[in-house]
C-alpha cells in the first residue's frame, strides 16, 4: 500500500479500481456465506463501490497530459453517485419504520462537523478565485455529501443495538472517509501535496468495509434498533464537550485573524456555535423528561412498572375501576428449559398482547418478573372479571417463538373492582390475595376478590404464626376418649385426641388448627410432642389398666425415615410395650409419591414387626380407602363416623348396607373395627348386632384428660370388681 502512494496518480486510479473491485467481491461473499437478514444497506454499499470503481475508470479515462483528470468528466459523475450511494446505505442500515430517535444528536454532531467543514473547506472554496461554477457547485455538493454521510453515522450510533465487530469497521470506514476527503480539500486548497495522505485514507475506507463485509458479525449488524437506547452515555458526552470545545477554539482562531470579526467565517461559526448550544439544551430537557417517565418505565417491555400504577391509583379517584393482577403459570419452568432469551420474548410478547386487549386509557404495568397489572376504567356493563376473561382468552393463544415449538402459556388473574370513592391504599394487596385464590384454583383462572376470603386467609397465617408458639409455651394437652368393646362393655382403649387452649381460656378446635398445621408443616413438630405425651401416660394406663392408646399421626409424619425408629425409643423409655401403642392413620398419607408411600409403608412395617398396630382412621369417607388397605400394613379399621351417627338410627337399607359390607371386608382381611362417634344406645346396639367390636363415642365417655381417664377407670374396676372396667 505505502507503495501504491508513491506511484503517480495514473497508476494510483488503477490501483483504487483494483481494490474497489476486490471489495466488490468480499461485500458479495459476505452476504452471501453469512445471509444478513436486513441486507440492504450491504447491496447498496456494493453499489456505492461500484460506482467509485467507475467514478476512477472514469478520471483515468479523462487525464490531461499533465496527469490530472479533466474537470468535468464522468469520474466526477460517478464519484458524485458514489456518494449518494453511501448516504443511502448508511440511511437503509437501519430497517425502514424503525429509524425514529437519534435526531437532536445527529443534528449536534453535524453542527459541529459544519463547523470544520466550513472553516477547513466550504468557506475557503467560496472565497477562492480559483474555484468556480460547476467545480464550485460539485466542491461544495461533495462536502455537503459528507456532512450528511457524518450525520447518518451518528443517527445509527445512536439507535443502533448491535455493537458488532463488523458494525464497528462500518462506522471507522465511514469516519475516515470523511476525515480524508476533508483532507483532500485541504490539500487543494492550500496548494499541498497530501496525496500519500490520501491515497491510505482511501485504500483504507475501502479495507474496512471489505473487512467488515468478510466478518461473521455482519449478519448481525445492520437492521436493528435498540429498544431503549441509552439516554446518555459517558462517552457522549465526552463527544458534546469536545465539539462545543472545538468549536470555540475554531471561532477563536478565526476571530485572531479577523480583527473587526465581522467576517463571513467568524460569523457563520459563531452561529453554528449558537445553535448547537440551543440543540444541546434541547437535548439535555429532552433527557431529564426521558429520564423522569424511565423511572415509571418498565425496561424489558417498556409498560409502565410498578410507580406508574401507584401514581394512576394514587390518582384514580372519582371513577369507578378494577384492578387485575395477571401471572403468566410456569413461566419460570419455561425460563429455565429455554433460557432468559425465550422468556423475555414471552414477556414482551404478553405484554403486547395485554395491550392490544385492553382501551388506550388503561393503564398496563409490569409489576416484577412475570407478573403484570392493569388499572382500567369500569362500567357500561364491562365489570373487572369480564376484562380479565377477555385477558386470559388474549394470553391463551399459542406463543411462536423463535428455536421452540408453539406453546400455549396459561394465567391466573385477581381482580378487585374498585368503586368511585373506595380508598386505593389496600388495592395492590387484595389483588395479590385475590391472584393468590385464582393460582391455586388450578391456574388458567379468574378470581375476584372477596373480603370474607381475605379475612379468612389472614386469620389463618395468624393462627399459623400462633401454632409454633403455643407448642413452646406448653399450650397444647392430649386428651383422651375410651374405646369400648361392645360385646362386653369393657374400655380396652382410648383414642389420643389434642387439646389447644390458649392463655386466655379459649380452646381452639382441632378441626381448625390440624389442617393448618398440616399445609405449614407444623404437624411434625406438634405430633412428636403428642407422640411423648402419650408415651408419657402410656406407662401407667398400661400398667394399671391394661390400656392400649391410638395416636393419630399425620402422613409427614411417616415420611421421616426416622419416625419408626423414634417412636420405639419412646416406648423403650417408658418401658411401654409396642402392642400398648396403636398408630392411627388417614388417607393423606396416601397422598404422597411412590418414593414417599415406600417410606410409609416401610415406616409402618417396621413398627408393626415390634407390635405397634396400625389402623387406618375416618375409613370409608376417602376416595382411596379400600386402595389403602391393600397398599398397607393395617390391623385395624375405624368406620367413619359418618356411618354410625346418621345411618344406623334411620335404619334404611342402603345405609346398613356400607355398614355391614365395611365389617364384612374387615372380618374377611381379619382386621377388627372401630366404629367412631356413636352418641346413641340405639346405635351402640345395632352395631353389636352387627357383629362390629368396639366403639367410641359420646354415648359412652368424651374426650378428657389423662386424670379422667384413671379415674374413670379405677371407678369402674372398684364398682364391678372386674380386672376391666365396663362403661355399659
Ligand atoms: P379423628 O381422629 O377422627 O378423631 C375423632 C374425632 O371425633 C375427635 O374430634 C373426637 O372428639 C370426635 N368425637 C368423638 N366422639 C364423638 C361423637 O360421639 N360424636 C361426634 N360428632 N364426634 C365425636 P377432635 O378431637 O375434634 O379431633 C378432630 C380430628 O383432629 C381427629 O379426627 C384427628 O383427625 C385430628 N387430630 C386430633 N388429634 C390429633 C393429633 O394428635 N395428631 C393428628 N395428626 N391429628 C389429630
Ligand atoms: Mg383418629
Ligand atoms: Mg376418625
Amino acid at each position: 500500500m505505502l507503495l501504491g502512494t508513491l506511484l503517480d496518480l495514473e497508476v494510483r486510479i488503477w490501483l483504487y479500481m483494483a481494490v474497489a473491485a476486490s471489495v466488490m467481491g468480499a461485500v458479495t461473499v459476505g452476504v452471501r456465506r453469512y445471509r444478513p437478514a436486513w441486507s440492504a444497506p450491504w447491496w447498496l454499499m456494493v453499489a456505492a463501490v461500484a460506482a467509485s470503481l467507475l467514478a476512477n475508470a472514469g478520471w483515468a479515462l479523462a487525464l490531461t497530459p499533465a496527469g490530472v483528470p479533466r474537470f468535468p468528466s464522468f469520474g466526477d459523475l460517478f464519484y458524485a453517485l458514489m456518494l449518494v450511494l453511501l448516504v443511502l446505505s448508511n440511511y437503509w442500515w437501519v430497517r425502514p419504520g424503525q429509524r425514529r430517535g437519534g435526531a437532536v444528536e445527529a443534528a449536534i454532531v453535524a453542527l459541529g462537523g459544519g463547523a470544520f467543514s466550513w472553516t477547513l473547506v466550504i468557506e475557503p472554496l467560496l472565497f477562492d478565485d480559483r474555484f468556480g461554477g460547476l467545480r464550485l457547485a460539485s466542491y461544495l455538493c461533495y462536502a455537503a455529501m459528507d456532512l450528511v454521510i457524518l450525520v447518518l453515522i451518528v443517527r445509527i450510533a445512536v439507535v443502533s443495538r448491535v455493537r458488532t465487530p463488523a458494525y464497528r469497521l462500518m462506522v471507522a470506514a465511514g469516519g475516515l472517509l470523511i476525515i480524508t476527503n476533508t483532507v483532500n480539500f485541504a490539500g487543494l486548497l492550500s496548494g499541498t501535496d497530501l496525496d500519500r495522505v490520501t491515497a491510505l485514507g482511501w485504500l483504507g475506507t475501502y479495507l474496512l468495509i471489505g473487512g467488515a463485509a468478510l466478518h461473521p458479525s455482519m449478519a448481525l449488524s445492520t437492521g436493528t434498533v435498540t429498544r431503549n437506547p441509552a439516554p446518555a452515555s459517558r462517552r457522549r458526552l465526552l463527544l458534546y464537550v469536545t465539539l462545543i470545545l472545538a468549536i470555540s477554539a475554531l471561532t477563536v482562531t478565526s476571530l485572531a485573524t479577523d480583527l473587526g470579526g465581522h467576517s463571513p467565517r467568524t460569523i457563520v461559526l459563531e452561529l453554528l456555535g449558537c445553535a448547537m448550544s440551543v440543540l444541546l439544551i434541547a437535548r439535555m430537557s429532552q433527557l431529564a423528561a426521558l429520564l423522569n417517565g424511565r423511572s415509571r418505565l418498565d425496561g424489558l417491555t417498556g409498560l409502565g412498572n410498578r410507580s406508574r400504577l401507584q401514581d394512576a391509583l394514587d390518582g384514580g379517584g372519582g371513577r369507578d375501576q378494577a384492578l387485575l393482577l395477571v401471572d403468566l403459570d410456569g413461566f419460570r419452568d419455561l425460563n429455565d428449559s429455554f433460557g432468559d432469551q425465550t422468556g423475555d420474548a414471552v414477556l414482551v410478547e404478553a405484554a403486547r398482547r395485554l395491550r392490544a386487549a385492553l382501551p388506550g386509557r388503561a393503564v398496563v404495568v409490569r409489576i416484577s418478573g412475570d407478573e403484570f397489572a392493569v388499572l382500567t376504567d369500569t362500567g357500561d356493563g364491562l365489570d373487572g372479571a369480564a376484562v380479565a376473561q377477555d385477558i386470559l382468552d388474549g394470553l391463551h393463544h399459542p406463543y411462536r417463538l423463535p428455536g421452540i415449538p408453539a406453546r400455549r402459556i396459561a394465567a391466573s388473574i385477581g381482580v378487585v373492582p374498585l368503586a368511585a370513592n373506595a380508598p386505593r391504599g389496600q388495592a395492590l394487596r387484595d389483588a395479590d390475595l385475590a391472584l393468590r385464590s385464582a393460582r391455586s384454583a388450578g391456574g388458567q383462572q379468574v378470581a375476584v376478590y372477596d373480603a370474607a376470603v381475605h379475612a379468612e386467609r389472614l386469620a389463618n397465617t395468624q393462627l399459623v404464626a400462633d401454632l409454633h408458639r403455643a407448642l413452646e409455651a406448653g399450650e397444647f394437652t392430649v386428651h383422651y376418649q375410651p374405646i369400648v368393646a361392645l360385646a362386653t362393655g369393657d374400655v380396652v382403649e382410648a383414642e389420643a385426641l389434642l387439646r389447644w387452649t390458649r392463655p386466655d381460656g379459649t380452646v381452639v378446635p382441632p378441626g381448625r388448627f390440624i389442617p393448618l398445621a398440616e399445609q405449614s408443616g407444623a404437624i411434625v413438630a406438634i405430633g412428636s410432642w403428642v407422640l411423648a405425651q402419650v408415651c408419657a401416660d402410656l406407662r401407667d394406663l398400661h400398667r394399671e389398666h391394661g390400656l392400649s392408646v391410638t395416636v393419630n399421626v399425620s402422613a409427614q409424619q411417616l415420611r421421616d425415615a426416622r419416625f419408626a425408629q423414634r417412636v420405639l425409643d419412646l416406648l423403650g423409655r417408658h418401658d411401654v410395650p409396642g402392642s400398648a401403642l396403636i398408630v392411627e392413620i388417614t388417607e393423606t398419607v396416601l397422598v404422597t409419591s411412590v418414593v414417599d408411600a415406600a417410606t410409609v409403608t416401610e415406616q409402618l412395617q417396621i413398627l408393626r414387626d415390634h407390635g405397634v398396630r396400625i389402623a387406618i382412621d375416618d375409613f370409608g369417607t376417602g376416595y382411596s380407602s379400600l386402595a389403602y388397605l391393600r397398599q398397607l400394613p393395617v390391623d385395624i379399621l375405624k368406620m367413619d363416623g359418618s356411618f354410625t351417627a346418621l345411618q344406623i338410627e334411620e335404619g334404611t337399607v342402603r345405609d346398613l348396607a356400607f355398614i355391614r359390607a365395611i365389617l364384612e371386608l374387615s372380618r374377611n382381611l381379619g382386621l377388627q373395627t372401630i366404629a367412631e362417634a356413636v352418641e346413641t344406645a340405639a346405635q351402640a346396639d345395632r352395631l353389636r348386632e352387627l357383629g362390629c367390636d368396639l366403639a367410641q363415642g359420646y354415648h359412652f365417655a368424651r374426650p378428657a384428660p389423662v386424670a379422667a381417664l384413671h379415674e374413670l377407670m379405677s371407678e369402674r374396676r372398684g364398682r364391678t370388681g372386674t380386672a376391666l372396667p365396663q362403661l355399659i
